[in-house]
């Protein structure tokens, strides 16, 4: 029975998510290959579905929350939305679908901080699920959107009601965003999307400095051709630089593009009852070692059926 309502309810998800989501195209909706790291088993499907949970959790609030330093958290239960905050106005990350954006603009105001303020529009990746709002949050408050380079033909194809996608700077791997007192770095992580984004920054918080990382996105989901793929050879190389780049930062603070990937659910209930639990540096290895291990197992069933080495 309980198989039964699982398979319902990941035909539903599919349904909904896989057109509005530009996740690829599906050929099929077998589990993918699983892998075991750190004690924890995925197959691609769990791990795709571990991500955008189901179809309310992508319109959902989480209480908005502060994180770290003048970082806070203004997004739903499976899409990340953070509000970096100085004193020259706000820069928002993500803006995810727009019917999210009156979501955000509450969250935004329950801190205490104005819509209005934003000034900077930045993004994780150039899909529907986390950039679609970004014509919206511009008409609403003016904010200047920026975007990698390699990301801005798809946003430029991300069109909602019409609107064209605002992209008012055009970012390259390692260039800097500063707004008032606090420099964000743009790490190009491509795979996911070609201009996939890792933003990092630094958070003080009680005296100490701290390195945050906001993951883009690492993820294999279903439907991804890796192999002899005629409208993106470059996919699998891609992702290898992402990894690459990935393990070569430094980081204390997990977060990324869905909140899954740095288990907010489990971290939610622990603020202020202790240590800051945002700050893991463990969870970002164990992240990135789960995204590593599912890509190199999805590219080696991928290259087996297609019969190359
Ligand atoms: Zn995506």
């Amino acid at each position: 029975m309980k198989a039964v309502t699982a398979a319902v309810v990941l035909v539903s998800v599919f349904a909904v998510s896989a057109p509005v989501l530009a996740q690829g195209g599906r050929g099929n909706q077998a589990p993918g290959p699983s892998v075991t790291v750190n004690g924890q088993t995925f197959s691609q499907q769990a791990l795709f579905q571990r991500n955008i949970g189901g179809p309310d959790d992508m319109y959902t609030a989480v209480p908005p929350h502060k994180v770290i330093g003048n970082i806070y958290y203004v997004g739903t239960k499976s899409l990340a939305v953070f509000l970096v905050v100085t004193p020259a106005g706000n820069i928002l990350i993500n803006t995810t679908f727009e019917r999210n954006v009156p979501l955000i603009q509450k969250s935004i105001e329950q801190l205490g901080f104005k819509f209005a303020d934003t000034k900077i529009i930045l993004g994780s990746h150039a899909h529907g699920d986390h950039q679609e709002g970004d014509a919206m949050v511009k008409q609403m408050t003016g904010a200047q959107a920026m975007a990698m380079a390699e990301d801005v033909p798809a946003l430029e194809a991300m069109k909602p009601g019409g609107k064209q996608h605002p992209v008012d700077r055009v970012l390259h791997d390692g260039d800097t965003v500063t707004l008032g007192n606090t420099t964000l770095t743009a790490h190009l992580t491509p795979g996911h999307t070609h201009g996939c984004t890792t933003w990092t920054l630094k958070a003080n918080d009680n005296g100490k400095s701290y390195d945050v990382a906001i993951i883009g996105s690492v993820g294999t989901n279903p439907g991804f051709k890796l192999v002899n793929n005629p409208d993106n050879p470059t996919q699998a190389a891609e992702y290898q630089q992402a990894f690459r780049k990935l393990r070569s930062l430094k980081v204390d603070v997990p977060l990324g593009s869905h909140p899954s990937m740095y288990n907010l659910d489990k971290k939610f209930p622990l603020i202020g009852k202790g240590p800051n639990p945002f700050i893991d540096p463990a969870g970002y290895v164990a992240e990135i070692d789960m995204a590593e291990a599912m890509f190199k197992a999805v590219l080696a069933e991928q290259q087996k059926a297609a019969g190359v080495q």
